[in-house]
């Protein structure tokens, strides 16, 4: 099965900047992606437009075989998104945060409460989950996004830069997480300018630098080529 297929995407901005110039893409269904390029490659506004935060201006998407066009609602119940920024509410309690965003997706509490125990648990700060989310470290921060994203038990989850600010030993720790929650069924695409990441993390990888993939190949085979 396919997770995600991305045909001839494009995408201009109000003003004027091209930043996907047409870009093809194929995710396989349990595939772990790597979208990686420098700062301003047009990796975020690809996974915006996966994700329904970005219009498009011209192209297809579809997600697990629902097209992004007509069948939006549909195809957003597969995804869990991990943005860059920390877009939760600061002012609740960590835990509430998770059941809230559990109750978007019309689970219910006890299952909900159960569900953010267990993804506390395995991203090691469960003892915070009385606390203000907003009194939470960087670290704890971008794995509390994590939990959020993982909540409705999404087929794709879709992460923009996880790691970034993020200190070696966290890193590491996610990293596992990450793998592990492949391993489960997960398919994962994110993207990244450290190709350490990508190398440690991902079985392929597409390379986009203005607006274009230059490269779309196994990880294997990149690192072949180095
Ligand atoms: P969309 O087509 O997705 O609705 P817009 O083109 O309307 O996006 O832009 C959204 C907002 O982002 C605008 O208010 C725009 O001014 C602002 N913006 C402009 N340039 C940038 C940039 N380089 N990075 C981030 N945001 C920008
Ligand atoms: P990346 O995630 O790879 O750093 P982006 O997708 O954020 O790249 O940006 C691709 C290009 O689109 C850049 O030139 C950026 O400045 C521009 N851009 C991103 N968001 C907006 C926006 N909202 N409005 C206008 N330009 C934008």
């Amino acid at each position: 099965t396919q997770a995600l297929s991305i045909h001839n995407l494009r995408k201009v901005y109000g003003g004027g900047v091209e930043a996907l110039r047409g870009i093809d893409l194929d995710v396989q269904q349990g595939d772990f992606f790597a979208l990686l390029g420098p700062n301003g490659a047009g990796k975020s506004t690809t996974i915006g437009i996966i994700s329904s935060l970005v219009n498009k201006t011209s192209g297809q998407v579809s997600i697990f075989g629902k097209d992004l066009d007509t069948q939006k609602s549909e195809a957003k119940t597969f995804i869990g998104l991990v943005p860059q920024e920390f877009n939760f509410n600061q002012f609740e309690p960590v835990e509430e945060v998770l059941i809230n965003q559990a109750g978007y997706y019309g689970i219910e509490r006890r299952v909900a409460r159960q569900r953010a125990e267990r993804y506390l648990r395995e991203l090691d700060f469960l003892d915070k989950r009385r606390q203000m989310a907003r009194q939470l470290s960087g670290g704890q921060k971008r794995r509390l996004m994590i939990a959020r994203a993982l909540v409705h038990e999404p087929q794709l989850l879709i992460l923009d830069e996880p790691t970034a600010g993020v200190d070696i030993e966290i890193r590491r720790s996610m990293w596992t997480f990450l793998r592990e929650a492949n391993e489960r069924g997960t398919t994962i695409i994110l993207t990244t300018h450290y190709l350490d990441e990508a190398e440690s993390l991902c079985r392929n990888i597409a390379i986009i630098d203005h607006g274009q993939i230059i490269e779309n190949t196994s990880m294997k085979r990149l690192l072949g080529k180095l």
